[in-house]
């Protein structure tokens, strides 16, 4: 239902990465009723969606995959959402045409349907991890979202409009979940942050110790580099890009 702008590609990015590394993957497809697995679950992942996929993932959510979504998250498990999943992972989303869905509230975090699509390439900073790195995407939403109070965002909109085009924030961190706007998809050429989301996972079920194998990056890194230049050659970004 929820898996636009080659969102499904982040799925194929992780498990990858980890089949490259000698980890095998179980990949679960949630469909519609049921719940997630709270157990045997180590990492999530939500796609984008048109708001009309969103009004039955929406409903869905309302039940037993709500509940269990929010239990893996707070047993530790970690989550990837992007733009429409991530809408639905706040407390609501009131869309264009004035209806309100209601969210999970899993993210401290509203969103509001503006007139304007907010449409483009976008590049963030982000210390997700520790360290001060990028991440490169492309957006593509009305919605308009709002962090409380105390919210962290995954980064700082460097180009393009993050959240809510106002308050140079792009994203949302809670515990070991994570909501974007960046679709792309994101994952594969942003592989510190995929690596990130696994090494996260695997620490949490086979403890602090476990590292990851280094993978030849040189293609990513070259594709995210090189959005990254082509934004400097636009003269679009605001500035902290080292
Ligand atoms: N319908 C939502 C919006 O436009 C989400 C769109 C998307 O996932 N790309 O804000």
């Amino acid at each position: 239902m929820l898996n636009i702008y080659g969102d499904r590609g982040n799925i194929i990015s992780l498990a990858r990465r980890a089949q490259w590394r000698g980890i095998d993957v179980n990949i679960v497809n949630q469909g519609v009723g049921g719940a997630v697995d709270v157990e045997q679950t180590d990492l999530l992942f939500v796609g984008g969606g048109q708001d009309k996929e969103q009004l039955t993932v929406c409903e869905d959510f309302k039940g037993i995959k709500g509940k269990s979504i929010k239990e893996a998250v707070e047993a530790g498990a970690v989550l990837l959402s992007i733009c429409g999943g991530y809408q639905l992972l706040g407390h609501f989303f009131k869309t264009g045409t004035g209806e309100t869905l209601p969210g999970i509230g899993l993210f401290d975090a509203w969103t509001i349907a503006g007139k304007r699509r907010f449409i483009g390439n976008v590049l963030v900073e982000s210390q997700v991890g520790g360290e001060k790195r990028t991440l490169v995407g492309f957006e593509n939403h009305s919605g308009r979202t709002f962090l409380a109070e105390g919210t962290p965002p995954l980064g700082k909109a460097l180009v393009g409009f993050g959240n809510n085009g106002d308050d140079g924030s792009e994203g949302a961190v809670y515990r070991n979940a994570y909501g974007c706007y960046l679709h792309g998809s994101l994952l594969p050429k942003n592989p510190w942050f995929a690596d990130h989301l696994l090494l996260t996972a695997l620490r949490r079920r086979y403890g602090s110790t476990v590292t990851l194998q280094p993978l030849d990056d040189a293609v990513e890194e070259r594709a995210h580099q090189s959005v990254v230049e082509h934004m400097r050659r636009l003269g679009t970004v605001r500035s902290g890009v080292s």
